[in-house]
């Protein structure tokens, strides 16, 4: 039987897109090297660059080449250059146009502190010490995309605004199934969030889950109100292991728990839908330092890592990879956003070579 040939598309979009997904690239081909992965990689371009090329942020043949790949791997898009532009052709809205094209309902956000890292979290260091989220954030629904929106206009000039929270039943479980079954491959402990106190929608999220549990006796399941889960994270992070959550409620939830490991530089994603997945750091287009040779690649190459977990069924080289990357900072090495004294600062170029020979150690 051949084997299967992974289809992977490269958008690296604007900014420091292009420097960070050179790093990850050179992974990926170390990995693909020596255990042999058979996949075929293909660019195009999305964000910005794209707009000044074909006058929008998704071309039609980069849209196509995500339809028909296994994944997508992309660094970010936008930029001060196009911010005066019509909020329809603004390069972010590439973004949106994926996830929703893509069906890209489940955005998954792991958030690990890094031993060596301690010191870059604003909390103090016994607090984020182990801590190993999975943040699992439904991406398609809520108030989002609920309808009726918009602001509206009473006669006498008094505006009312009004957006839709709302989920469907199926929404919810096809949520709460990729959650339990995350959550298995954990350490079985799973926390939904919700406001099922004060908002229906969400107590039907709470019901939903519930049901969908009932086949997944080995996770231990446990509900927690939104606001209470936003002081816990910050109170006694460690006590979890998936967090599955609404559209809004994991905007908010996944970003405050990126602080508590220090640096947006560290953090990888994941959007997956029915047989779709896209994968990028959590952070932008970082146009401040772009084309300096000072970016952060590791969210970039523990994004790659992710992709071959999720993607790829290879969960033993996406470990690798995390082993490699636990390895650098190790041995010291550091990118100028997680620089300390005493340790050794490096470029984007020699932090992707770093991890690329770690990783090399572990494959000869
Ligand atoms: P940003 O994440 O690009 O940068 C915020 C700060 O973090 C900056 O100081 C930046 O230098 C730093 N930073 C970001 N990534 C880093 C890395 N890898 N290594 C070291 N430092 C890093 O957010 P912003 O400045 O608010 O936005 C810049 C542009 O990116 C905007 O046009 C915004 O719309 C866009 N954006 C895109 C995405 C995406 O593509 N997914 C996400 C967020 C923002």
């Amino acid at each position: 039987m051949t084997e299967k040939k992974y289809q992977i598309a490269v958008f690296a979009g604007d900014g420091v897109g292009s420097e960070i997904i050179a790093e990850a690239l050179k992974i990926l081909d170390v990995i693909a090297d020596k255990k042999n992965i058979p996949m075929s990689l293909k660019e195009g371009d999305i964000g910005g660059s794209a707009y000044d090329r074909a006058g929008v942020p998704l071309p039609d043949e980069t849209l196509e080449l995500a339809l028909q790949s296994d994944a997508v791997l992309l660094g970010a898009v936008g930029g001060p250059k196009w911010e005066g532009l019509d909020y329809s052709v603004r390069p972010e809205r590439a973004l949106l146009g994926l996830r929703e094209k893509l069906g890209l309902y489940a955005n998954l956000r792991p958030v690990v502190a890094f031993d060596e890292l301690l010191a870059a979290s604003p909390l103090k260091k016994d607090i984020v010490r182990g801590i190993d989220i999975l943040i699992l954030r439904e991406l398609t629904g809520d108030v989002y995309f609920g309808r009726p929106r918009g602001v509206t206009r009473e006669p006498d000039g008094r505006r009312t605004g009004v957006n839709t929270m709302i989920y469907t039943e199926e929404e919810i479980r096809r949520i709460a199934v990729a959650a339990f079954e995350l959550a298995r491959k954990r350490k079985k402990n799973l926390v939904s969030v919700d406001k099922a106190n004060v908002l229906e929608t969400t107590e039907l999220w709470r019901d939903v889950v519930t049901e969908a549990g009932r086949r997944y006796p080995d996770v231990a399941l446990g509900h927690m109100y939104v606001d209470n889960c936003a002081m816990q994270l910050i109170r006694k992070p460690s006590q979890f292991d998936v967090i599955v959550t609404t559209n809004l409620f994991g905007d908010i939830l996944s970003d405050e728990a990126a602080m508590l490991t220090g640096s947006i530089g560290m953090l990888p994603s994941a959007s997956l839908g029915d047989g779709r997945a896209l994968y990028e750091p959590i952070h932008g287009s970082a146009p401040d330092i772009a084309g300096k040779n000072i970016a952060n690649p590791l969210a970039t190459i523990l994004s790659a890592a992710m992709m071959l977990r999720h993607s790829l069924e290879r969960p033993a080289e996406a470990d690798l990879i995390e082993k490699a990357v636990t390895g650098v900072l190790q041995d010291g090495v550091r990118t100028k956003d997680i620089y300390s004294r005493g340790t050794k600062l490096v470029g984007t170029r020699e932090m992707g070579d770093a991890v690329a020979a770690k990783l090399k150690t572990f494959l000869a």
